[in-house]
């Protein structure tokens, strides 16, 4: 694809689909799914207090924890299943032809995938050192509940966010 073009779709500082994008390319799943009648699962991550990340290690830092989550994403998610960015801390991925437990087994997964990633950095005096025990929140919401719409599949899985949230972070939230 032509840069412009490739720019238009992918978010720069992690590669992946940027929100207008991802909209796009989950609409299609989506529509496919209703036809077929196949279970199909979103799930929103957000990663917890990485505003302390953002105010307390810099910019840079920041931003190297957002690729080192999306490239997380991209290594434990199939091929697939469609990863993109909303911006900010934010996270999406649709799951085509995926039962809710098997859903929530993921998320699980990427839950404790998040908990275990160490990003490496430098300090600003130029050591180099990891950052660990950076956690997410996940909220799932599945087609079997809330239908094959993108409107309200991403409303149900914002609120199950919220709701993970509120219980304390670090979990994985069922719409
Ligand atoms: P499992 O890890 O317990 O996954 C159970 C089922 O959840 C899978 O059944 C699949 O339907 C769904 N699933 C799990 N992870 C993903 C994912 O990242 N994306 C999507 N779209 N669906 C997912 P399936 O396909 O019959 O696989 C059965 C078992 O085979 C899996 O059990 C796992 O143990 C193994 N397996 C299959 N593919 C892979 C793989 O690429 N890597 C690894 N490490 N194991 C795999
Ligand atoms: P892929 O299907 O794109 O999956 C990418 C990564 O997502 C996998 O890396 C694994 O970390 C995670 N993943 C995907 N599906 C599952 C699953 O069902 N269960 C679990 N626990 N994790 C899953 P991994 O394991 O290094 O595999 C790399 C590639 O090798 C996969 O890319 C896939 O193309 C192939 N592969 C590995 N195991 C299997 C398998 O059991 N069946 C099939 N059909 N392909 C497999």
């Amino acid at each position: 694809l032509p840069q412009w073009r490739r720019s238009a779709q992918r978010d720069s500082k992690t590669g992946l689909a940027n929100a207008m994008y991802w909209d796009r390319l989950a609409s299609v799943e989506l529509s496919r799914a209703r036809e077929r009648r196949t279970s199909t699962a979103v799930l929103l991550l957000d990663m917890d207090h990485f505003k302390r990340v953002n105010d307390d290690l810099g910019h840079l830092a920041g931003d190297s924890v957002l690729a080192a989550v999306a490239l997380l994403l991209r290594t434990n998610i199939r091929r697939g299943d469609v990863v993109g960015r909303f911006g900010g801390e934010e996270f999406v991925i649709l799951l085509p032809a995926t039962e809710p437990a098997e859903a929530e087994a993921i998320a699980q997964r990427v839950r404790r995938s998040v908990a275990a990633l160490r990003v490496p950095l430098t300090t600003a005096e130029g050591q180099p050192h990891e950052l660990v025990g950076l956690t997410a929140s996940i909220g799932v919401a599945t087609s079997q509940r809330f239908g094959y719409e993108l409107p309200s599949l991403l409303a149900a899985a914002d609120s199950a966010l919220l709701a993970a949230k509120g219980s304390g972070r670090n979990l994985v939230t069922m719409a």
